[in-house]
């Protein structure tokens, strides 16, 4: 796992009435050079001084030289809460500190979310979305990277780490595969995570995996920006796994990603995971327009397919968001002044319905992915192309370039797009969020 330098470590009480827990947590302890005695033990009877000293240690103050912040985050070992009925949080909630909010608690006592439907069809119809519906798991609320254009690595407090994944995967995994035929291929992503940084100590993907395997071409997606590859190498049912990355160019690495592997570890990530039969699928998601972007993509696209052989390439500008958010969150100093300036013309007249996909206007995106397509056909005319969550009108635009059909195209995490390249179709699922449905 990260060599990651909490600055402190807490575990729920109820973490030690499990022997699995325990194991798993002794386990990560060692991972990171502790063990049982660093760790403060979190009561309903100290929680008010557990989430003081939580709002105090972040940010942190100062960050000692050498450290990655990011690296310094506090971690919770928790469990996930799976009753059916979960305990009412605010009476705990009265007697902490003003401003603690219900997510907080939340995160602490594993009341996060199990198993969530994303992208159904009628939702990415009325967001103009085009997606794949699928299902994403996860067990860990925030990210061990700093990535400053994501709310989890850009202002999250702490790790909340649960431990019960034995029981996570009989009572909602197992259970979600049998109920959902027609998802062949599943995300271990929730929550902001990037799990894989926490493996092998963690052993969630050797879980998962395993699960994955006790049913008929059932296969799962690790998604990640890190290099933290090699103890795949390990995994039994590692033929069940799908690895997808998200590559930045150089200087979105260096600027805006502080603690993730730079663009030419997970290429190598990439490459040494193919070699293991592990499918390898890169998503440029989020393309930043840094001042250089033109040459900066082009360098990574070609490493990309020159040193690896990825299933897909995919494309999506930086969005969900505004000109303003942007300015707010983002080096802008870095930022193409000419993208920037299309960005800010275009804010005040931005209809609702393009709002999700900004803050480029879609001229300013078209024009981007077109140099990527470009780029990469100069290399590879082979490799399956697509933009990711974008409208359908950019699809219209593009699907020529790309070269594949909106309504039924491979991408990286598509719940059909099983290893080998190809899609599982079947009755359950035969379209993207592209085809209309009936209002
Ligand atoms: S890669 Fe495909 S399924 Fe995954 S988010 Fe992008 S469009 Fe959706």
């Amino acid at each position: 796992m990260y060599a990651l330098k909490p600055l402190k470590v807490y575990a729920l009480d109820r973490v030690y009435e499990s022997p699995e827990c325990l194991v798993r947590l002794d386990r990560m302890l060692g991972g990171l050079g502790l063990d049982r005695a660093a760790v403060t033990v979190v009561t309903e009877a100290n929680l008010p001084e557990v989430v003081a000293e939580l709002q105090a240690l972040w940010p942190p103050a100062v960050v000692p030289a050498g450290e990655v912040r990011s690296y310094l985050r506090p971690l919770v070992f928790t469990t996930i809460e799976l009753s059916y009925r979960r305990p009412d949080l605010r009476p705990l909630l009265a007697r902490c500190p003003a401003g603690t909010s219900l997510d907080t608690l939340g995160a602490i006592f594993g009341h996060m979310g199990t198993a969530i439907d994303q992208h159904p069809h009628q939702r990415d119809r009325i967001e103009d979305c085009v997606c794949w519906p699928t299902y994403n798991f996860g067990t860990v609320v925030g990210c061990s990277h700093g990535c400053l254009y994501c709310g989890a690595g850009r202002g999250g407090r702490f790790l909340s780490i649960a431990l019960n994944l034995e029981e996570y995967m009989e009572r909602i995994v197992g259970p979600v595969i049998e109920n959902n035929p027609w998802n062949r291929v599943f995300r271990m992503i929730l929550h902001g995570a990037d799990l894989i940084t926490l493996e092998p100590e963690y052993g969630l993907h050797d879980l998962f995996s395993r699960k994955l395997a006790q049913y008929e071409e059932r296969y799962g997606h690790f998604h990640t920006g890190s290099g933290n590859v090699d103890w795949l190498a390990d995994l039994p049912h590692k033929d069940r796994l799908v690895g997808v990355w998200s590559v930045p160019c150089e200087t979105v690495s260096r600027f805006m990603e502080p603690g993730a592997g730079t663009p030419l570890e997970r290429i190598e990530a990439g490459r040494k995971c193919q070699e293991m039969g592990i499918p390898v699928r890169y998503k440029l998601k989020p393309v930043i327009p840094v001042r250089n972007w033109r040459d900066e993509y082009a360098d990574l696209l070609r490493q990309a397919v020159t040193l690896s052989r990825p299933e897909s390439i995919g494309f999506s500008l930086y969005i969900w968001n505004t000109f303003e958010s942007m300015s707010k969150t983002l080096p802008m100093e870095h930022l193409d002044p000419e993208c920037v300036e299309a960005a800010r013309a275009a804010a005040p007249t931005l209809k609702e319905r393009e709002r999700r996909v900004g803050p480029f206007p879609h001229e300013t995106r078209r024009m981007i992915y077109q140099h990527l397509i470009r780029e990469v056909r100069r290399w590879d005319q082979e490799v399956k192309l697509y933009v990711s969550t974008e409208t359908r009108e950019m699809w219209d635009d593009l699907k020529d370039e790309l070269g594949q059909d909106p309504s039924c195209y491979v991408c990286a995490c598509g719940s059909l797009a099983i290893p080998g390249g190809g899609l599982a179709l079947n009755p359950g699922l035969r379209y993207s969020t592209y085809h209309p449905t009936p209002v």
